[in-house]
């Protein structure tokens, strides 16, 4: 070696600092030295141990590496976690646009987006593993004397850990330990995830050989059912790959007792499986359907789109065939080697889209949504990193997921306003952070829905996305016939819920074995009470909102924070004893039908009657093999469901939906009741929705009942141009909260007039909310609307007038929350 070069080396170690995201609601990022051992692993994207506060040990994830001394003292890190990172530098930017824009910490994006297995800290606790399979004699002493304290106490947390080990290093340890699956991490949360299980029915491996299957069939002797039966299950494996007992008895139409007879001569087997497991099926594409000319055109047309727009609408009716439309661009990026993300909203993500998926793509397809446990989403979020796994189908946390090579994202019911986060935050819109996120990758997004949002359908009209419309239904089918029902005088009468029009039409639908769904947007057995005399209404103590009587406990319920009261009999305002029920709810509608229809399966579908995902997955199935007849429902109801048999829908209060205060009333009611009128009549001509309201005439349901949504749309533009609300401006929403209501309010106060200086007139408020006390807490609301040219910057400015505030002595314990883009 010459001297040149041996100054060459020694000068080629450069003092290194990472900056770390650690996963607390802290404002920045901070910054750590890396040590001389450490600057070749720790790179962007991996984890690191380090000390934040006095003593407690984190793993954050390394942003950044930077040269420059900072002007203050840091620690050194400690050790690197990975040996190649965790994410990529498309997700490190992404958390910090999300953070950025959505006025969070890019620490509380790390709470979200990263599995709680890549999340550790002091007080993770681990379980041990009794399963595991590892010999121990691969670890070193250290990771053995925690495995071994393990599998005696069965369960430590981080810090115990530390203690184990005397001050050395602790994570690196339980990571090793954790990728061998010799412990794992205990969540609270997930705790009482149930994971669904199906019957599973695969042919006897005796069996699995053609030749020895057409030994079986050759020697066939009797038993016409039961070979009926299993030629069904051979389609079905072939189209499906793998066979649920329930679809494979639907099918053929045989009874249980047949298939059992085959499980016992051995030539079926019957197993019990976990439904959305990442399962083990073969990569393949298999599409057995035809586009219809139409479908055709517009596939061609949105990819003419693609060709300069990033984002494109897809406005199709309810039954257009818009899923069959998704398919054909997802195989079109598996062939191109891409990854696919396909969104829903979490409720809309149902076996029956899994099953779709699945059977078209097999093994490329795996499901992710928030009732995973952490096992699980380790197992995918790896796949996806390592492109094991080309299409992901799932709900808004799915976008966290570590694509390396994303060619799409498609964002189905894109209107849909639980693509919002509400608590905690990130509170980001899924949709605009899917844009985003793919404009990292420079892929496209396709938005689609039936019933757009007004923002989207509006920066597809100007040019800002494409726009392609599909305006028929597959195979030619019209969009149901609306009918409005004038409810007033049936009101007036009394309580009636069901009006004689609605109740002749779902006796004529049953009769006729059709199907039918109605639709309340009130869960419960009466919404509330009303006392006869003074017209006091029980309130919860705690928030600012009307108590729900649920029939099963005979209990009054807060829906917001949960609490449960006596049923009250002496009115607290006046004495007396008379109580009116004001408006119905499902349960109570579902008990009147059953009083009404006693020879027909009634069903409910809520939150109360679906608790946990599963049940919804339940009922869906049920209904879907038509042992349901009349299925009463909320939200639920209306999310992208496909079901062959329903030819009558019912609304039964258009006036509750039509009644909010909100900006986006109206627009929230035109797409429930044209979503939910979209379940009718989807297979057959014939499909009918009757909507019950005191006020026929209300434009928005002349214009649902026209199925009109241009229509609607340029009526509904013009107030938000008028009022100036989005898509015309951006609206930022302040929630405080405190216990102390005078203090509320003057800190409220004081920041309004403090942001004022900034933003003028753009600050509307304080006001009360509409619930203006929750869970104790007094509310007060700020709305900032800003012209849209506005960039990033005002955001800071907006976080300076809070820290303002907060900096106070006397204001530091409010809450203040900031919603960008509320809905
Ligand atoms: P959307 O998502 O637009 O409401 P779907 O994609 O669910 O509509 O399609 C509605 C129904 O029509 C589905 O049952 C689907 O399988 C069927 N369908 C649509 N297009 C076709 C096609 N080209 N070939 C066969 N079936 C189709
Ligand atoms: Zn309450």
């Amino acid at each position: 070696m010459t001297a040149d070069s041996n100054i060459l080396f020694a000068d080629s170690f450069v003092r290194q600092w990472a900056e770390v995201i650690l996963p607390l609601a802290i404002p920045k990022v901070y910054t750590y030295e890396v040590p001389e051992a450490l600057i070749n692993t720790c790179v962007p994207g991996t984890r690191v141990e380090v000390i934040f506060g006095k003593a407690k040990k984190y793993s954050g994830i390394v942003s950044a590496l930077i040269t420059q001394k900072p002007a203050y003292p840091t620690k050194p890190i400690l050790s690197v976690l990975d040996q190649e990172p965790v994410i990529y530098e498309a997700q490190l930017k992404f958390w910090k646009w999300i953070s950025e824009y959505y006025m969070c910490s890019e620490g509380e994006v790390m709470a979200v987006a990263l599995p709680a297995h890549l999340k550790l800290n002091s007080e993770t606790i681990l379980i041990y593993n009794e399963d595991h399979q590892i010999d121990l004699s691969i670890l070193n002493d250290e990771e053995y004397l925690v495995a071994e304290a393990l599998s005696v106490r069965q369960q430590l947390n981080a810090g115990e850990i530390q203690l184990i080990l005397g001050n050395r290093n602790v994570y690196p340890v339980v990571q090793k330990l954790l990728m061998n699956q010799i412990c794992l991490v205990w969540e609270k949360l997930n705790e009482k995830y149930k994971p669904k299980t199906e019957n599973q029915i695969a042919l006897h491996p005796e069996f699995n050989s053609e030749e020895k299957l057409s030994a079986l069939f050759d020697s066939w002797k009797g038993a016409p059912k039961q070979m009926q039966l299993l030629l069904a299950f051979l389609h079905l494996q072939k189209t499906e790959g793998i066979v649920a007992q329930a679809a494979l008895l639907k099918k053929s139409g045989n009874s249980q007792a047949q298939l059992d007879a085959l499980c016992e001569k051995k030539i079926l087997v019957k197993s019990r499986a976990r439904v959305d497991r990442i399962k083990l099926m073969p990569n393949k594409i298999f599409i057995d359907f035809v586009l219809s000319h139409l479908q055709e055109q517009s596939l061609q047309e949105i990819q003419q789109q693609f060709i300069d727009k990033q984002v494109c609408l897809l406005h199709g009716v309810t039954g257009s065939g818009k899923t069959l439309l998704y398919i054909k661009l997802i195989e079109a990026k598996i062939l191109a080697g891409k990854q696919s993300l396909y969104l829903l909203p979490e409720i809309a993500l149902t076996s029956q889209i899994i099953r779709r998926l699945e059977k078209h793509f097999g093994g490329h397809v795996a499901i992710y949504h928030s009732k995973f446990n952490d096992q699980e989403r380790i197992e995918l979020w790896n796949k996806v990193r390592t492109r094991q796994i080309s299409v992901v189908l799932g709900a808004r946390s799915a976008l966290f997921l570590p694509f390396q090579d994303l060619g799409l994202i498609i964002v189905d019911e894109e209107h849909d306003a639980s693509y919002k986060q509400q608590d905690p935050a990130p509170r980001y819109h899924a949709r605009d952070a899917a844009i985003y996120y793919a404009s990292i990758f420079g892929s496209k997004v396709l938005l689609g829905s039936g019933t757009p949002s007004l923002e989207s359908y509006h920066n597809a009209l100007h040019g800002k996305y494409g726009l392609v419309e599909l305006h028929e239904r597959f195979g030619g089918m019209g969009l149901p016939q609306i009918e409005l029902i004038n409810t007033n005088q049936m009101m007036q009468k009394g309580k009636v819920m069901i009006s004689p029009q609605l109740h002749q039409a779902i006796e004529a639908t049953v009769e006729a074995k059709r199907q039918v769904i109605l639709f309340q947007n009130r869960r419960g057995y009466h919404p509330y009470l009303l006392c006869s005399s003074c017209g006091h209404i029980p309130q919860c103590h705690h928030c600012d909102v009307s108590l729900t009587l649920h029939k099963y406990s005979n209990k009054l319920h807060c829906h917001y924070c949960g609490s449960v009261y006596p049923k009250l009999i002496t009115c607290p305002a006046c004495g007396n004893t008379g109580w009116t029920e004001k408006n119905f709810g499902t349960q109570k509608i579902e008990e009147q039908l059953e009083t009404d229809f006693p020879n027909h399966q009634v069903a409910r579908m809520d939150v109360d009657a679906v608790k946990g995902k599963h049940s919804h997955d339940a009922l869906i199935k049920l209904f879907e093999q038509h042992r349901i007849d009349i299925l009463v429902g909320t939200q639920m109801v209306v999310k992208g469901l496909d079901f062959e048999k329903v030819s009558l829908v019912g609304i039964l209060d258009a006036d509750g939906l039509l009644s909010f205060s909100d900006f986006r009333a109206n627009e929230r009611a035109f797409q429930l009741m044209e979503q939910v009128s979209g379940r009718a009549g989807r297979k057959e001509a014939g499909g009918k929705v009757l909507i019950q309201t005191s006020n026929v005439s209300h434009p928005v349901l002349q214009m649902v009942a026209a199925h009109d949504f241009k229509k609607f749309y340029h009526a509904e533009i013009q107030l938000r141009k008028d009022f100036f609300y989005p898509p015309y401006c951006r609206l930022i929403r302040l929630q405080m909260k405190h216990k102390d209501q005078g203090l509320l309010m003057d800190a409220s106060q004081l920041l309004a007039v403090s942001l004022r200086q900034d933003f003028g007139d753009a600050v509307i408020g304080p006001a009360e909310p509409v619930i203006a006390r929750l869970r104790n807490q007094y509310v007060m609301e700020i709305m900032i609307k800003l012209k849209k040219e506005m960039g990033m910057k005002h955001k800071k400015v907006i976080r300076h007038h809070i820290n303002l505030l907060l900096s106070e002595k006397k204001y530091h314990s409010v809450q203040v929350v900031a919603d960008v883009d509320p809905v």
